[in-house]
C-alpha cells in the first residue's frame, strides 16, 4: 500500500537530531516558555519574513487568540462580520464563532479553491471588520488583491496559513501578507511537531505583545493579569522538535513540488480534474487534491491499486451539526467541491516508483469500471 503520508519515516530521517534535542530539553530542567521557544520563534519569524512569531498550543488557538487580541485592543467587537471561505476546514470558522464574531461564508474561486476577491468584495457590508483568507491545500490565496480590498475598506486581514508554510507570491511568504497569520504545526502539516503546536506571525508590536499575554493567562509579568487569558503555550520539547524540522522544510517543499509536477504531467484521465498550481505563486502542495464526479468509485479503484487516499473534507462547515443554524444556507459550489475532492498521496519521501503507481492507477480508472 502506498501510504497517504508516512509520518514515521519522515521523522526517522532526522531521528538522531530529534533525540538529541529532546535530551537537551530534559537535561535543561526547563520545560515551558524557555530558550527553545524563543529560539524557534526567532527562527520561524525570520523564515516567514515577519517581525514577530508567538508560539501557541495549536493552530486553532493561533487563529482564535489573534481575533481575541484584536477585541482586547478595541479593533473588533462582538457581532462584527468576518469574511471566510465556505470551503475551509472548520477550525477557521470555530475561531470566529468562539469570539462571538459573525462568520460570513463566501464561495471560493473554483480554480484555486481559495477566497475569490470579487465574491469577497460583494460580501462586504458596513459590519465587515476582517477577512480571514485560508491558503487551502498549500496554495496562497490571491493576497495582492485581497490586501488591496482590505486596505480600501479598512479591514483587518488574518491569514490561515495552517497548510501553507513557505508558500509565497512574488517572493512574499504566507505569514507575511496579512496583519497577522495563524500557523498549525500539527504532525501532518508541512512543518509538523511531534504533537500539537501552533504559532502566530505578525509585524505589529502591539498585537504581538497582547498575544504573548493572552497565551499565558493574560499576564506579562508573573501574578499580574491584565486580560482574562488562557493557557496556550508551545512547550519546550515541541519547540525543539520544530527547530530541527524547520531546517528541512524547504528541501521537503521542493520534493513536494517535484511530485506535484509528476502528477500534473502524468495523470491524463479526463474523468479526473487536476489542481492548478497557479502562475502567480509558489504552491507548497500540503495536499494534492483532484476532483472526480464519481469520487467513491475512483477511491475504490485506487484502493484496489494499493493507493491510499483521503478526503479533505467530506462535509462543509455549514452542513455540520455544530452549525445547525446554517443548515438551510446554500453554497452550491462549496457543496459540489466537497462531493468531488479526493487527496492523492503526497509527502517528501515518496519514491519515483510510488509516484508511477499512483499515476498509473489514476490513468487506469474508467467511469464504466
Ligand atoms: C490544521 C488546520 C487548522 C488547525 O490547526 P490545529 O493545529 O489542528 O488546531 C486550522 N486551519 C486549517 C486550514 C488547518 O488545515
Amino acid at each position: 500500500m502506498i501510504d497517504f503520508l508516512d509520518l514515521k519515516s519522515i521523522n526517522e530521517t532526522c531521528r538522531d537530531e530529534l533525540v538529541d534535542a529532546c535530551a537537551r530539553v530534559i537535561d535543561s530542567g526547563w520545560y515551558v516558555t524557555g530558550n527553545e521557544l524563543s529560539r524557534f520563534e526567532a527562527e520561524f519569524a525570520n523564515y516567514c519574513g515577519s517581525k514577530h512569531c508567538i508560539g501557541v498550543a495549536n493552530g486553532l488557538d493561533a487563529l482564535t487568540l489573534t481575533l481575541r487580541a484584536w477585541k482586547e485592543l478595541g479593533k473588533l467587537r462582538e457581532g462584527d462580520e468576518v469574511i471566510v471561505p465556505a470551503n475551509t476546514y472548520i477550525a477557521s470558522i470555530l475561531a470566529i464563532t468562539e469570539n462571538k464574531l459573525t462568520p460570513v461564508l463566501v464561495e471560493p474561486d473554483e480554480a484555486s479553491f481559495n477566497l475569490c476577491p470579487h465574491k469577497t468584495a460583494a460580501a462586504i457590508t458596513p459590519k465587515t471588520r476582517a477577512i480571514l483568507p485560508v491558503h487551502l491545500y498549500g496554495r496562497l490565496a490571491d493576497m495582492p488583491a485581497l490586501i488591496g480590498l482590505a486596505d480600501r475598506h479598512n479591514l483587518l486581514v488574518l491569514e490561515d496559513s495552517a497548510q501553507a508554510h513557505g508558500a509565497s507570491t512574488n517572493g512574499q511568504k504566507a505569514g507575511n501578507w496579512g496583519h497577522a497569520s495563524g500557523f498549525s504545526f500539527y504532525p501532518g502539516k508541512n512543518l509538523g511537531a511531534l504533537g500539537d503546536a501552533g504559532a502566530i506571525t505578525t509585524s505589529d508590536d502591539e498585537l504581538a505583545q497582547t498575544l504573548r499575554a493572552l497565551r499565558n493567562y493574560g499576564s506579562h509579568e508573573k501574578y499580574k493579569n491584565i486580560y482574562q487569558g488562557v493557557n496556550s503555550r508551545l512547550d519546550e520539547i515541541q519547540a525543539a522538535m520544530l527547530s530541527v524540522k524547520l531546517k528541512y522544510l524547504d528541501e521537503h517543499t521542493a520534493r513536494r513540488r517535484q511530485i506535484a509536477d509528476l502528477y500534473l504531467n502524468g495523470i491524463n484521465n479526463p474523468a479526473i480534474g487536476l489542481p492548478q498550481p497557479g502562475s502567480e505563486g509558489r504552491h507548497v502542495w500540503h495536499l494534492f487534491v483532484v476532483r472526480c464526479k464519481q469520487r467513491a468509485a475512483l477511491q475504490k479503484h485506487l484502493t484496489g491499486c494499493g493507493v491510499q487516499t483521503l478526503i479533505h473534507y467530506p462535509v462543509p462547515p455549514h452542513k455540520q451539526q455544530a452549525y445547525t443554524q446554517w443548515g438551510t444556507q446554500s453554497y452550491p459550489l462549496t457543496e459540489q467541491i466537497h462531493e468531488e475532492v479526493l487527496s492523492l498521496p503526497m509527502g517528501p519521501l515518496m519514491r519515483p516508483e510510488d509516484i508511477a503507481v499512483v499515476v498509473d492507477a489514476c490513468n487506469s480508472y474508467s467511469v464504466d469500471g
